[in-house]
């Protein structure tokens, strides 16, 4: 049987350690990046790399977006949309939150093409390794033709359910958890070094108890030692609160919690850390 051919429109941190999980796996991969210098290196590991969103997606099986929010991930499906062959599929794995995914439902249903949503779990580390969560919804008729790609990239996939949208909405509940655990951390790292102690005695503390997660340990660790190489960027974080809060509000869903994350997320990006990683949050709770 041939191969799985796929396009991946967008190699940042995501999509760049996607590419690359699918090449390990022997799937066909042409690349696209609006910056062209950061999908080159791409073609070292196998990759073809193209010069045009609308070359990339030519002869795919799998067009794969993995793009900062729903503008780019519109205009650049705009631009490839016509050069998409008979019969593939576009998992838009970009995070564009619940109204978001309308109009790229809209969209696929106006050009006539087949959509997943499929939002991604997991940072730069298990992009690289092929070890995403992968959360889908769509039409189940659609599972089989993108399998191998979901497969190579995750470690597993989880179907949400049928219905286009509701894998984006369970990625803002997942993705509001996360929100509160890098910024609960930065407080008490915050707190304890405000209190006069190292704070890797929080960090002790916790460990190995039911308070603890690799994550805090992980965001923690990272503030401690001030290394905030991106893993995702925290002006990444400040756009899906904003979702989030959206969604909130067309859930009536109370938004304190929210905001006030939010808030020490916007301080943190003014203060000038907006592409550092979202451990860098820590900074905005010093007064
Ligand atoms: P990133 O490294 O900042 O990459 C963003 C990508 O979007 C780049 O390819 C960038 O192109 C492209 N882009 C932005 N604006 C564009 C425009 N106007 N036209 C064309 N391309 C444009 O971000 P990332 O961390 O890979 O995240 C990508 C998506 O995955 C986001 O929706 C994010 O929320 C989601 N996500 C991220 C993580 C994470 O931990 N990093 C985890 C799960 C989901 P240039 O290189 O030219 O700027």
């Amino acid at each position: 049987m041939a191969s799985t051919s796929v396009a991946v429109l967008g190699t940042g941190i995501m999509g760049a350690g996607m590419a690359r999980s699918l090449l390990r796996e022997g799937l066909e991969v042409t690349v696209w990046n609006r910056s062209p210098e950061k999908a080159k290196p791409l073609g070292d590991d196998g990759a073809r790399v193209a010069a045009s969103a609308a070359e990339a997606v030519t002869g795919a099986d799998v067009v794969v977006t993995m793009l900062f929010d729903i503008e780019p991930v519109l205009s650049v499906m705009a631009d490839a949309v016509g050069s998409m062959r008979d019969g593939a599929v576009w998992m838009q794995a970009s995070t564009v939150g619940v109204e978001g995914t309308r109009r790229v439902e809209a969209f696929a249903a106006e050009h006539g093409i087949d959509v997943l949503d499929a939002p991604v779990l997991g940072t730069k580390a298990p992009a690289e390794n092929g070890k995403l969560v992968i959360l889908a919804s769509g039409p189940a008729a659609l599972q089989e033709r993108v399998q191998p790609a979901l497969d190579a990239m995750s470690t597993r996939t989880q179907w949400v359910s049928g219905t286009l949208g509701d894998a984006s909405k369970l990625k803002l509940a997942v993705n509001a958890w996360i929100g509160v655990m890098v910024n609960g951390t930065a407080q008490s790292v915050a707190l304890a070094r405000g209190l006069g102690l190292d704070a890797q005695q929080f960090l002790d503390a916790v460990s190995g108890q039911a308070v603890d997660s690799p994550y805090v340990q992980l965001k923690g660790k990272a503030m401690l030692e001030g290394d905030f190489t991106p893993s995702f960027e925290l002006d990444g974080v400040v756009k899906d609160m904003n979702l989030i809060r959206d969604a909130m509000a067309e859930a009536g869903t109370d938004t304190t919690l929210a905001d006030a994350i939010a808030d020490r997320l916007a301080v943190a990006s003014s203060a000038g850390h907006g592409e550092e990683d979202m451990s860098a949050v820590v900074h905005a709770y010093r007064t």
